[in-house]
């Protein structure tokens, strides 16, 4: 038991790609955690494995600001933590935070914007155009850096994936992903609500594969005709990590019926896709769909708590 207050900045996969089949270079993938911020500043990452036990209380009301991100190169960035640890106004940032975060310009460089040049380094790497689909069948185009082409889909969550153009640089693949979205009317984003309603009851694995391979062709089809200069068009499947495969699988699952900003929970996770935990609760044999990311820009106490089953009507299914 600890009443450290941690600051949750959230769910984060940085490890390496799954390596299939034996030997020692074979791995599951990702290694997710949760990143949590003591009042020191200094960072803890709870590792999130099949069979974790998560418990924990909220303690403190509303959000507060998770800092902003100075980019310096493709690989180099510092982490800026709030010195006020003001509240969170726009979304997971204070005002003050928002206007200092480089990634606030990111979205504009394509349009002509001024970056510093840091930034510039940043985007001026190689990029990956992708299309991926979410349990429910919504898909969407995406974009991720060189070096988190693998990590980037991990944290959105996708079934499955695929990478259709690789772009010189953070230019030209923001102008391709425009017009996959203007042409084949792909969103660019698919919100988290919607992903961890979609994982109470995932469509067939199958149909899902099928959905995305259909579309990426599509988008590949389109890129080819585009006229646009500075990319290739590829054909490549995005892995999975391990973990997710369970939280991926058709099931009959519930929504989790507690709200994550206020009281104490706690569970085992099972299986995470995202942010987004199939968990079990103490003293029942159904599996709950946590999304975690509400986490986010919150504040916490770890302890031993459990969660209160829900009265379910098991004739619902
Ligand atoms: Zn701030």
């Amino acid at each position: 038991m600890t009443d450290t207050r941690y600051l949750v900045h959230g769910v984060f996969w940085d490890g390496p790609p799954p390596v299939p089949g034996p030997g020692s270079e074979q791995s599951d993938g990702g290694q997710p955690v949760l990143r949590l911020q003591d009042p020191s500043g200094t960072f803890t990452a709870l590792a999130l494995d099949a069979g974790t036990r998560l418990g924990f209380r909220l303690a403190a009301a509303g959000k507060s600001c998770l800092g902003h991100h100075l980019v310096h190169g493709p690989a180099e960035r510092d982490h800026i933590l709030c010195p006020a640890r003001a509240a969170a106004v726009k979304g997971s940032q204070c005002g003050r935070c928002f206007v200092l975060d480089d990634s606030r310009l990111i979205h504009d460089f394509h349009r002509g914007g001024r970056v510093p040049p840091g930034l510039r380094a940043y985007l001026m790497q190689q990029h990956w155009l992708y299309v991926a689909t979410f349990a429910n069948g919504a898909s969407k185009v995406g974009t991720a850096s060189h070096l988190r082409k693998w990590n980037r889909l991990a944290e959105q969550g996708a079934v499955v994936a695929r990478y259709v153009a690789r772009a010189e640089d953070g230019r030209v693949v923001r102008i391709l992903e425009d017009l996959v979205t203007r042409d084949a009317g792909l969103p660019q984003q698919v919100r988290s609500a919607a992903k961890a309603a979609a994982l109470v009851a995932p469509a067939a694995a199958v149909e899902l594969e099928a959905l995305n391979n259909r579309l990426a062709a599509e988008t590949r089809l389109l890129l080819t005709g585009a006229g646009i200069d500075g990319f290739e068009v590829v054909d490549e499947t995005w892995v999975r990590p391990v973990l997710s495969d369970a939280a991926c699988a058709p099931a009959a699952r519930h929504a989790y019926p507690h709200e994550l900003s206020a009281d104490a929970h706690g569970f085992r996770i099972d299986s995470l896709s995202g942010s987004i935990a199939v968990a079990a609760l103490d003293g029942s044999e159904l599996e709950f769909v946590v999304n975690l990311g509400q986490l986010k820009a919150r504040v916490i106490e770890l302890g031993d708590h459990g969660s209160d089953v829900p009265a379910v009507q098991e004739s619902l299914f």
